[in-house]
């Protein structure tokens, strides 16, 4: 099984440094878009290519290339942002490319850049990864050292500025207009869309935002080309995916596997099953900002149309187990607080919304609820979902809710009825 992305990250071993990467064929293709291909042709073959956003939307990569406007008139400056403010609970692939191989994250970048020819650049970095923090200044200076940086990079007369700047913790950043406010040194609100960034972006230019993992498969796309790509997967998306899990399971972890191996392969094969006395009840796909999926879904494959035709999103692909013997109450509640506490307080009913919400999931887990409670958690998943607020945050965190209250909804009605949490050994008094 070719593992094109994560084929140089071994465990415990430090980064391939520049001259190791380029012994590998490291920057290949950054060669190649300059000697052989214009703009326009890098642009086609990603769009061939069938590349789809690996932030969590799935958004063609190509085809969001394609609205930057090109041609001597365009606006300038354009810029390249590479969203590596991974925050998602239960996400952690992008770090094992940000930490296990820097110069492959640069040299994607670098064909993403000339594509749209933009010519200033950023890494925008979780503030808590500080490991890669340190890879990643070092890559870029090795990278201006030998050229592939600067300017006419490799004489070709393009030039190219990186920077890293890294955010302050805030999951709201991950959104990408947020993320650019923050890069332009505003407070992390998002922006209205239309204008999407490709037209207005940062600074009011034309800006493209990718994920890690997205500008992590240029290089290999460019190298090989559009039918290797397509013959690394096993469904209708293309090329691979970096895969999650987490829970209790034998061997939680991430791994590089063909677009569409199914939730049980990865669960049983790669995860080694649940803990022994733990039966699944229920999973995540794609991050805590998905729905739930349960037993009768596990043989759906993770792909983009195929999780979502389950009910669900493929968002991040890095699944959250939910075992037999955790609280679905609780564990909701958890994802909640979190969402309420990195609501950036722009739209009303996110900012009053999610506390609410939160206060009612606490209220029910302690006890304390009332049938009533579920009419107005049904609600506030319709009230908080999508095109009520301002970004996807509160109609992503309503994800899980809506679907616990679909298959756990007995759960919920066995603490309203007993007043206390039947996963709990201490009986909450009703008040
Ligand atoms: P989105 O669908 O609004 O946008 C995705 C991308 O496509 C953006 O770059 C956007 O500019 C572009 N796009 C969408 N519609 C367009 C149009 N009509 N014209 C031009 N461009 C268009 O989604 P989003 O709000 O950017 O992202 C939400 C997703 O992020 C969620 O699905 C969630 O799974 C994921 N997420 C990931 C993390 C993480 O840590 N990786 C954190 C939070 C959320």
């Amino acid at each position: 099984m070719e593992t094109p992305l994560t084929q140089h990250i071994v465990a415990g071993r430090k980064p391939l440094s520049l001259k190791e990467y380029e012994q590998v064929g490291g920057y290949q293709s950054v060669r190649k878009v300059l000697k052989e291909m214009t703009p326009t042709e890098v642009q086609n073959l990603v769009k061939d290519s069938n590349l789809k956003g690996r932030g969590g939307a799935g958004f063609g990569t190509g085809l969001k290339w394609s609205f930057v406007p090109m041609g001597p008139d365009a606006a300038m400056p354009k810029y390249l942002v590479a969203n590596a403010d991974e925050m998602e609970p239960g996400t952690f692939k992008d770090r094992l490319l940000l930490e296990g191989n820097p110069h492959q994250l640069l040299e994607g970048m670098i064909v993403a850049a000339y594509a749209i020819q933009a010519n200033i650049s950023y890494v925008f970095l979780r503030w808590a990864y500080k490991l890669a923090a340190q890879e990643i200044t070092k890559a870029i200076q090795e990278a201006y050292d030998a050229g592939y940086l600067g300017k006419d990079i490799l004489g070709s007369g393009y030039n190219l500025e990186m920077y890293l700047h890294t955010g302050v913790g805030r999951y709201m950043c991950g959104e990408e207009t947020a993320l650019l406010n923050a890069l332009e040194g505003k407070r992390a609100h998002p922006r209205a869309k239309p204008p999407f960034p490709q037209v207005s972006g940062l600074f009011g230019k034309p800006t493209i935002v990718n994920n890690v993992e997205t500008l992590c498969n240029l290089p290999h796309i460019v190298n090989n080309g559009v039918e290797w790509y397509k013959g690394l997967s096993k469904s209708a998306d293309t090329g691979t995916k970096l895969y999650g899990v987490s829970g209790r399971v034998k061997t939680p972890g991430c791994w590089e596997l063909p677009i569409g191996v199914t939730i049980r392969e990865l669960l049983e094969d790669y995860a080694g099953g649940m803990q022994d006395g733990y039966l699944f009840k229920g999973v995540l796909p794609g991050g805590a900002s998905t729905d739930f999926l349960v037993e009768q879904h596990l043989d759906t494959p993770m792909d983009y149309a195929s999780i979502q035709a389950a009910g669900s999103r493929l968002g991040t692909g890095t699944m959250i187990i939910l075992d037999d013997q955790t609280c679905p109450v609780g564990f909701v509640h958890n994802l909640q607080h979190f969402f309420a506490q990195e609501s950036c307080g722009f739209c009303t009913p996110c900012r009053e919304g999610l506390p609410w919400v939160e206060r009612l999931l606490l209220a029910i887990d302690q006890g304390r609820g009332h049938p009533e409670d579920i009419q107005a958690l049904e609600f506030h998943t319709k009230y908080l979902g999508p095109g009520n607020t301002f970004c996807a945050l509160a109609p992503g965190a309503m994800e899980p809710l809506q679907s616990a209250l679909k298959y756990f909804r007995e759960d919920f009605e066995r603490h309203i009825y007993e007043h206390h949490c039947p996963w709990s050994k201490v009986w909450q008094p009703s008040i």
